[in-house]
């Protein structure tokens, strides 16, 4: 494949737009360096970059892009906006109709509102969690990711709970200070951390299913255990589904897992695209937020007329019957394929997948941590990736990020995909 044009747009986007990129995650620091691929567009499970070649997309935007590039319905509302407003800083039918399809889907909301990111979101009900307990401290858990915002770019200290250190130049140590990090899946040293700052937390941040190092399923009770020791102590529980929401199935992870958090925040995936965010929870807690309550949120564009009716004309598309079973369906080929390959060329990997999302970690060991996705080879990911990419394959720079289908992929793709598996490892 030849890249020149990418190439150059990347020279260029570099005396322009720090480091080239609008986001650091997509820049190719973690796979070898080298410009990164500019795409020209997409068409359902297809990208199309501006030398001309065409890859199999499993990036999805980093998740949200669940119904592929540019389908038909959710353009059809785009467009829409487009010729009707998209931008108004008033109410609108949209921003209802929304929150009651939300509210239909994930039956944990009592009340929503809606702005423009996952970080927003997240911001917003570490804020309201602080303003409803009147602590001041939270717990995180070490590799998930919250969004940029200060609170959560913070990294555990020396040991299994302690305060945190800040993770980030410009977050103050002060704020550093407020935030517990405890490994995902060690019911230990969550107790102990609960045991020793329990009566100070005002809420326990956590990704049900881990996304960000990779697909990570709780273990059996983990979750249940932070649910009860939160209840124990007084402290909110904030699920962060803002990859996992109508990822898995139409709702959220939490409904599937059976539990009852007290703040749900949201992105990615309800905006079909679009930028969006939003978060919502149990009525009494909601209503700390302004203009009921003492605690500030505020957007120019929060539930924007676009970002509005991208989302429901998502949810309409993901609601259809069949769409999430056939990404478990194709999910489930792609990893037995996967398997297969590595055994046959003799590589060590563990995939984790649930439905129609996956991560290859090479390594020999189970991956239900932060630490041991950590101690998978990215040196070898970065030659991977680099292999799948030369042969049309468009991965997410990053060994700790997900494969994401899309309602959009086919059998075919999946097969294509394998057999560019197959070559990529018989190269490493
Ligand atoms: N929370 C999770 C679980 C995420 O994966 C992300 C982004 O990747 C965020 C929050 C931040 O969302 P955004 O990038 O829309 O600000």
């Amino acid at each position: 494949m030849r890249y020149a044009k990418s190439e150059a747009l990347h020279e260029e986007a570099l005396q322009h737009i720090v480091g080239g990129v609008n986001s650091p995650s997509r820049s190719y620091k973690a796979v070898g360096g080298g410009a990164p691929v500019a795409m020209a567009y997409g068409k359902g499970a297809y990208f199309y970059d501006i030398d001309g070649n065409r890859y199999i997309d499993y990036l999805a935007a980093y998740g949200p892009i669940v119904t592929g590039h540019g389908h038909p319905h959710i353009a059809k509302a785009i467009a829409h906006a487009a010729e009707t407003g998209v931008l108004f800083g008033t109410a609108t039918e949209h921003e209802v109709t929304f929150a009651k399809m939300l509210k239909e889907a994930i039956p944990t909301l009592d009340k929503v509102r809606f702005n423009n990111s996952g970080t927003e979101a997240v911001m917003t009900t570490v804020r309201i969690a602080r303003a409803y307990t009147g602590r001041t401290k939270m717990i995180k858990f070490a590799g998930c990711y919250h969004g940029h915002f200060d609170q959560v770019l913070v990294a555990a200290g020396s040991g299994p709970a302690t305060l945190g250190s800040p993770d980030s130049a410009g977050v103050p140590e002060s704020v550093a200070t407020e935030v517990i990090t405890v490994p995902f899946n060690d019911p230990e040293a969550f107790k102990h951390a609960m045991e020793r700052w329990g009566e100070q937390i005002a809420g326990i941040l956590i990704e049900p299913i881990v996304g960000n190092f990779g697909i990570v399923e709780p273990k059996p009770g983990f979750l249940e255990l932070v649910h009860e020791m939160a209840k124990e102590y007084g402290a909110l529980t904030i699920h962060d589904e803002i990859i996992t929401a109508f990822r898995f199935h139409y709702g959220a992870a939490h409904t599937m897992l059976g539990l009852t958090p007290d703040l749900v925040a949201l992105g990615k995936v309800i905006g079909g695209g679009l930028p969006i965010g939003a978060y919502g929870g149990k009525k009494e807690i909601m209503e700390t937020v302004a203009p009921l309550g003492p605690a500030y949120q505020a957007g120019t564009m929060a539930g924007n007329p676009a970002s509005m009716q991208a989302g429901i004309a998502c949810l309409e598309v993901l609601k259809q019957p069949g769409i999430y079973e056939e990404m478990d369906r194709l999910g489930a080929i792609l990893e037995k394929g996967i398997l297969e390959a590595a055994k046959k060329h003799d590589i060590t990997i563990t995939v984790n997948r649930l439905k129609g999302a996956l991560t290859i970690y090479f390594t020999d060991e189970k991956v239900v941590n932060y630490e041991q996705a950590e101690k998978a080879d990215g040196e070898i990911f970065g030659r991977f990736f680099k292999l799948m990419l030369s042969q049309g394959i468009n991965l997410a720079p990053s060994k700790y990020e997900a494969w994401f289908l899309t309602t959009e992929h086919t059998e075919d793709d999946i097969i294509e995909t394998l057999a560019a598996v197959d070559y990529a490892f018989s190269q490493l």
